[in-house]
């Protein structure tokens, strides 16, 4: 039996349903209402963990989609570094593209239209699919395109297969593996923060903390190295 914190080992999560006879697809591949896996992946703090979790679906043969907050105060998918994870994760044979927060605009059609504009031009890619961002209600049943771009919370994708989403840090309606429509194999689409399953901790705030603790050193590093007087301070810093 699994239980609703079971996300520590990624790997063995994947296998469990490489076992089942799943087949990783992308959104667009969905055709068949048993046997097929939508592994998604919403970037909301860190692409450091975003890279590992690819690395891991790589080694076991396995794509997914990972989507990118292009408007966000958490990381800037432009940073030389952050770039080169996102495109060395598209490398690995996953799909990038945007993860978008519809409500930062008056015209949220216009708004896809330009951050499309610029993840296509950076990241030489196709949007074709998005993700949403804490959508409301009113997008949870938006049951359409967005400026010819698709989103993840079309029925076809998010009420006509199961979705099961590992939000918060656990798997609040109840883990995948132990739902009737993972043990009749029937589609699912699967959203996984890695966050949760990269960082270490037995709690998903022990899982913060590490984050928190582990970001805090790289962002001392950051500032000390763009500026000398924060250089002569930060040992003063915890
Ligand atoms: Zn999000």
């Amino acid at each position: 039996m699994y239980t609703k914190t079971d996300l520590n080992d990624f790997g063995s999560f994947l296998k469990t349903l490489k076992n089942e006879n799943y087949e990783f697809i992308f959104f667009n591949e969905l055709s068949k209402s048993h046997h097929q896996a939508i592994i998604r992946h919403d970037i909301d703090f860190d692409v450091m963990a975003a890279l590992e979790t690819a690395k891991i679906e790589h080694e076991l043969n396995v794509k997914a989609t990972y989507f990118f907050l292009v408007t966000n105060g958490s990381y800037n998918p432009f940073d030389k570094e952050n770039l080169n994870s996102i495109n060395k994760i598209k490398d690995l044979g996953h799909k990038v593209s945007i993860h978008f927060d519809p409500t930062i605009y008056e015209d949220f059609k216009k708004g896809l239209e330009m951050e499309k504009q610029c993840f296509e031009t950076v990241f030489k890619t196709a949007v074709d699919i998005v993700s949403l961002h804490r959508p409301n209600d009113y997008f949870q049943n938006y049951n359409q395109s967005i400026s010819d771009i698709e989103h993840t919370y079309m029925e076809k994708y998010f009420k006509n297969i199961k979705y099961v989403a590992d939000s918060a840090g656990t798997f609040r309606y109840g883990h995948p593996f132990n739902t009737e429509e993972f043990q009749s194999g029937k589609s699912l689409h699967i959203l996984i923060h890695p966050i949760w399953w990269i960082y270490e901790g037995a709690t998903n705030h022990e899982k913060l903390k590490d984050f928190y603790t582990k970001k805090k050193e790289l962002m001392k590093s950051h500032y000390a190295f763009n500026c000398k007087p924060f250089n002569e301070i930060k040992h003063e810093l915890n």
